[in-house]
């Protein structure tokens, strides 16, 4: 995923406790790092937010100038003590926050981070600081009488064999599996949606709402040829002052890949699909208010490149799991009709919030019933065809 938030694995694909992984994200994405003054008694300040099912960021902010050498970070579920070594070492000075996933839901967590100069020695530690992690699974939200809309996000579509190093298995989805679940829709009557679809209402039977973040070539040259082979659509959101550049707003562990240029978007127009907007930087529109405008922005570099008002947006980095009431305002007022949320993931139906519309993730390893499973069509599947594993 490589992309937008890093994503937990799905819950039905981890369970006990694995070796919880850690990982950097770019400044961009979390308020900096504060500038470095010569002060005697550094402190450390620590934030944990974005809590998440299976993962949590946490971001810091240093209040003084050190001979810095690296950063510390110790974690452990809160009624443990916290363990003599810590969950990842950070040596890059201007990373001041990062991911911890793989953690167990509806449990609470302390963690802290200990600053230690380049000289060695007892350093700085932040106070400990404590948060839950969300419920796990597949919440149901359809209130009665309503129409299931499941609307899956997906980022990297290709080859696994030609997935890089660190292809983070919440965004990367295999080629291969991406048309084993077309082919097992077109077979059962499954009809893909546009974000117009739904606003209007008119619904056909068994709609899903296939959508992509980031504007990946991938996108063009593996997804868009099998959407087009199963007569399938989706949309893709695109980060509009970085097309035809790569996606830098990644964390360093991720690979950075290729973003559309504005004639491939065109190409995408052309065979059917949707687009939208990302933002024209991917700033997380919580963590960043400052940077708002980038909504309006990038809605008018659309139009500008486009020649028509688009109508869907996806909000960079799922805001954290935040249903920030003035980032939907500045969306509508932008132009968009319709915006997609990332966390926590859950089922969207009809009558789900049009400007914080609820996805689930398709993830590396998801089996047919696992897809199944996010998108509620197992009951379209005949008694034979799903195999009992999982
Ligand atoms: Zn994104």
């Amino acid at each position: 995923m490589p992309t937008c938030p890093p994503i937990p694995k799905a819950p039905s694909s981890r369970r006990g406790c694995p070796a919880i992984a850690v990982l950097l994200a770019l400044s961009l994405f979390l308020p900096a790092c504060s500038s470095r003054q010569a002060q005697p008694s550094p402190t450390l300040s620590l934030q944990a937010g974005m809590v998440l099912n299976r993962a949590l960021f946490l971001s810091w902010t240093e209040a003084s100038e050190v001979d810095f050498g690296r950063y510390e970070v110790y974690a452990a579920p809160a009624s443990e003590p916290l363990p003599d070594t810590p969950v990842a070492v950070l040596e890059e000075a201007d990373h001041c926050y990062l991911s911890v996933r793989g953690l167990e839901p509806e449990t609470e967590y302390a963690f802290r981070v200990r600053l230690v100069p380049a000289a060695g020695g007892e350093g700085t530690w932040s106070d400990t600081v404590r948060a839950t992690t969300l419920e796990d699974g597949f919440p149901e939200g359809t209130p009665p009488g309503s129409i299931p809309v499941p609307t899956l996000m997906y980022h990297h579509v290709r080859p696994l064999d030609t997935f890089p190093p660190g292809a983070d298995p919440g965004g990367w989805y295999p080629s291969e599996s991406f048309e084993r679940d077309l082919a097992w829709m077109k077979a059962h009557g499954i009809h893909t949606v546009t974000s117009a679809d739904i606003l209007d209402g008119r619904l056909p039977e068994n709609p899903v709402f296939l959508t992509f973040d980031d504007g990946y070539t991938d996108f063009l040259d593996y997804a868009v040829p099998l959407l087009v082979k199963y007569g399938f659509q989706a949309a893709n959101a695109i980060v509009t002052q970085r097309t035809g550049g790569q996606s830098v707003w990644a964390i360093p562990e991720w690979p950075l890949d290729s973003l559309m240029t504005w004639p491939q978007i065109r190409r995408c127009l052309q065979a059917g699909m949707e687009i939208g907007g990302h933002t024209q930087t991917h700033v997380n529109l919580y963590w960043n208010q400052e940077q708002m405008p980038q909504v309006q922005g990038s809605f008018d570099d659309l139009v500008s490149a486009l020649g028509f008002r688009p109508l869907y947006f996806c909000y960079p980095w799922g805001m954290g799991g935040h249903d920030f009431v003035d980032a939907k305002i500045a969306v509508g007022d932008a132009g968009y009709r319709f915006a997609t949320a990332t966390w926590p993931p859950r089922h969207a139906n009809a009558a789900s919030d049009p400007f914080f519309f609820p996805r689930q993730f398709a993830n590396q390893e998801d089996t047919l019933q696992v897809f199944l499973e996010k998108t509620r069509f197992r009951a379209l599947a005949g008694p034979d065809e799903i195999p009992p594993e999982r």
